[in-house]
């Protein structure tokens, strides 16, 4: 009978001559009598190299996690820290029509910059599942140009930087995805204003080079240093991370930018002859031959005159019911609102809308059984179902044309498309 047994382990780091590293993780158990007479030994020796790998990746893995949620808190915490003092400032003060004006600029300027970083967020999620698909049709490079340099303009301005365009005098036609292609150009030139000095000069520059149209965003700026300029367009790289940096991002603009190239079958190269030299973007991208047969039509302009409809909105989160009811009834439809799926389909009774903005996720009864209910009924079997959704993933989707949606919406709704639906819902 053994009355003692002790357990000791440690692990050796053995180094070969060509530098490999390899752990042995030893143990030994010793087995005692009670007179506390060694019995017997039991030993082990494991190669643990593998494991320790693993462990170091995960230690890894999780330390970029939680730098990367401190970054993440902290660039949607800078947007709203100035939405909220307006707001206190209107709260407090009966405000002017100067006061109102300035607060309704702020908002738009900070509201616009948390909805671009929540955009990035939700695609870098999107490619990293390879859920992003593009929707590809003829297109012209200048009117993409167009898009992104006028957006550019405003900020460029503001921070005293030259911004200046150079186009081919004949058109360029591309297959490709329009709005993929303006985010492509806006994320470089964002970049090109957020680190380029007061007084510096940015240009956007196009050639066709035999069958590909080369695209280059160059800008006097701060330039990128040769040990950051090979990992430039990794995930959550960035040159400064620190939290103190005066420009904002999350170090994933970049990452989109050649995901959303190559899609397109293009190539993005970055070039800097170092720190303070000013950086330079180049995107390669295929051509059509000559001119398609027809062009997209252009997008409606939600300050057309629209033709009055009547929506039912239904979402459990009221405050988006509510401001998108103000904003539909503003553009002259009538609106009719819902919390939750059963007192959709009473309010769809009563009411009897043309178009129901539909939620999925709703209590109750969900999208879909809210639907299929208000179909049932012999008034319901006209009326246009919209799918509303946080997300918009495939799935959804798919789920959402079988079940009989007309179209399908991601949040927060973009009104120029709305006003496009509802158009093309009264033709
Ligand atoms: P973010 O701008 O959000 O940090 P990006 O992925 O767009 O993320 O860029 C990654 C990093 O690359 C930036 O943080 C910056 O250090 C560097 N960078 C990008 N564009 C430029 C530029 N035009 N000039 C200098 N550095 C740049």
């Amino acid at each position: 009978m053994l009355d003692e047994s002790k357990l000791t382990e440690y692990e050796l780091t053995a180094r070969a001559r060509d530098g490999k590293e390899t752990v042995v993780s030893y143990n030994a158990t010793t087995f005692h009598d009670r007179h506390r007479k060694l019995q017997g030994v039991f030993a082990a020796a494991r190669d643990v190299t593998e494991r320790k790998r693993y462990e170091q990746s995960l230690r890894l893995a999780d330390q970029r996690k939680n730098e990367f949620l401190a970054m993440l808190a902290h660039e949607l915490r800078n947007p709203l820290a100035p939405i909220r003092n307006m707001l206190e400032v209107m709260k407090r003060a009966s405000p002017s029509d100067e006061l109102n004006e300035q607060a309704r600029d702020i908002m738009d300027r900070q509201v616009e910059q948390m909805t671009r970083l929540l955009d990035d967020l939700l695609d870098v999620s999107r490619l990293s599942h390879g859920k992003i698909v593009l929707r590809r049709g003829p297109i012209e490079l200048a009117s993409v140009v167009h898009h992104a340099v006028e957006a550019a303009r405003v900020p460029c301005e503001a921070l005293g930087l030259e911004l200046a365009v150079s186009m081919p005098p004949q058109p360029v036609y591309l297959n490709g995805d329009s709005t993929r292609l303006i985010q492509v150009l806006s994320n470089l030139l964002s970049n090109a204003c957020k680190f380029t000095d007061r007084g510096g000069r940015i240009s956007v520059t196009i050639e066709r080079e035999d069958g590909q149209v080369v695209i280059r965003v160059r800008d006097s700026g701060i330039g990128i240093g040769p040990d950051s300029l090979p990992h430039i367009f990794e995930m959550f790289m960035q040159v400064d991370a620190s939290l103190e940096r005066s420009v904002s991002g999350l170090g994933i603009g970049l990452t989109l930018v050649k995901n959303l190239v190559e899609l397109h079958g293009g190539t993005v190269e970055a070039h800097s002859a170092g720190v303070g030299q000013g950086s330079e973007f180049v995107v390669r991208l295929p051509t059509l031959a000559g001119p398609p047969e027809r062009l997209p039509e252009p997008a409606i302009d939600p300050a057309s005159p629209v033709t009055a409809r009547r929506i039912l909105i239904v979402d459990d989160n009221q405050d988006s019911t509510d401001s998108l009811a103000q904003l539909l009834e503003l553009a002259g439809h009538e609106t009719a609102k819902a919390y939750d799926g059963l007192a959709a389909v009473e309010m769809a009774a009563v009411f009897r809308p043309e178009v129901v903005l539909l939620d999925l996720g709703l209590p109750k009864l969900n999208g879909y059984d809210t639907a299929k209910k208000i179909r049932e009924q012999p008034w319901g079997k006209d009326m246009v179902f919209v799918a509303l959704t946080g997300w918009g993933q495939e799935e959804d989707q798919r789920r959402s044309a079988a079940a009989g949606f007309e179209a399908h919406l991601v949040k927060p709704v973009d009104l120029a498309l709305l006003t496009k639906l509802l158009a093309e819902f009264a033709a």
